[in-house]
């Protein structure tokens, strides 16, 4: 290659040509704020070819929030957060889907589609807060506390969802807690792995919390002083804050939500500045769709997430690696907690933690 940017496919070198530039310069717009022309010559070509193997082999690539914008806004045929995209795999028509994400998302993707194979381009990747605890954990958590039901964030292994009564995400863990709460005719319900998801749901619902000490690492390293630190810089800036965070750090924002919910609140309000307590790519995702918004750090990264590279996805689809499968009964199991959720009415208001209304002082009981 004539300007010395070339990258390997599996013929030999993919080159930044004129047909590459052509075929790409949609994605440029949307990855320009975020890329140089220099690593855009090389990406383009991987990206013009990871399309093209795609239509070869029947292949989806699910992109999640936090991968970075050339893969999600490059390659991605569904992106959003993990549960989305375990859903638009089941719907999918393609034979072969690769997860953009950590290794639980692979899982659960596996559990929705049992007949597809389900590649990961980095085995590694994979998640503080899903490895805090083990099935075995679970089954143990539930002869301590029988008939008590427990609910688990999506944000775990096959094998603990297989032990759960029903999962929830961010966006709906105050309405299947008080679901859960109400179904199995209790005043208490257990919602793990995440501690601080835990806390944040106790103040938002009457239903008692037992919680487990698993935590992201990427979300609880966020701290009080970083949110004054940065309203002392840039006065006018709205906070937006994920509830896998502490609950201080909810406290000093001014909206608390899922991913999703972060993007309906950008989308909706447009404001001129914002700052999203969230993984770092998040917010350079979110700026294409509103580009009149500034957005402005702290910027924590997800080092599982940032495992998974073009070149790596280039990988697995050239070779079909790594294929992630779970036991057949585990994922039934798993499915059924799954489905539990899928089958609830979506919530009225996605995702939003009232702070306003939220009590200060809730007891959580930790195991
Ligand atoms: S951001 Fe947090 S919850 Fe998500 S994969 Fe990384 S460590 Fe896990």
């Amino acid at each position: 290659m004539a300007d010395g940017f070339a990258v390997q496919g599996k013929d030999g070198p993919l080159e930044f040509t004129a047909e590459v530039e052509a075929a790409t310069a949609g994605i440029w717009d949307k990855v320009k704020h975020h890329v140089t022309p220099m690593e855009w010559r090389v990406q383009a070509p991987l990206i013009a070819e990871i399309n093209r193997l795609k239509r070869e082999k029947n292949a989806a690539i699910l992109a999640h929030n936090y991968m970075t914008p050339d893969i999600f806004h490059g390659v991605g045929d569904f992106v959003g957060d993990s549960l989305a995209l375990a859903r638009e795999a089941a719907k999918s028509d393609a034979t072969i889907i690769v997860q953009a994400g950590v290794h639980f998302m692979a899982e659960t993707s596996k559990v929705l589609s049992p007949d597809k194979k389900i590649l990961i381009p980095d085995l590694k990747a994979g998640c503080s807060l899903a490895s805090s605890i083990t099935g075995a954990d679970v089954a143990l958590i539930k002869q301590r506390y029988p008939g008590v039901p427990v609910v688990t964030y999506v944000n775990t292994t096959a094998d603990v969802k297989a032990q759960t009564d029903i999962c929830c995400t961010s966006a709906n863990a105050v309405q299947v807690v008080e679901w859960a709460a109400k179904e199995w005719g209790t005043d208490k319900v257990i919602l793990i792995p995440d501690e601080f998801l835990a806390r944040n749901v106790a103040r938002q619902t009457d239903v008692k919390i037992i919680a487990w000490a698993g935590h992201c690492e990427v979300h609880k390293r966020f701290t009080a002083s970083d949110i004054a630190d940065m309203r002392a810089a840039w006065p006018g800036a709205e906070v937006l804050a994920h509830p896998e965070c502490p609950a201080e750090i909810l406290e000093a924002a001014d909206f608390a939500g899922s991913t999703a919910a972060m993007n309906d609140y950008v989308a909706a309000r447009k404001p001129a500045q914002v700052v999203l307590i969230t993984e770092c790519s998040m917010a350079s995702n979110v700026q294409a769709e509103s580009p009149a918004t500034q957005f402005i750090g702290p910027c924590n990264m997800c080092p599982h997430m940032k495992r998974i590279t073009l070149q790596n996805i280039h990988d697995a689809l050239v070779f079909e690696q790594f294929e992630v499968t779970v036991d057949p009964e585990i994922a039934d199991r798993a499915r059924l907690a799954v489905q539990r959720m899928i089958d609830l009415p979506p919530p009225v208001v996605p995702a939003r933690y009232d702070l306003v209304k939220a009590r200060h002082h809730v007891d959580v009981e930790l195991i």
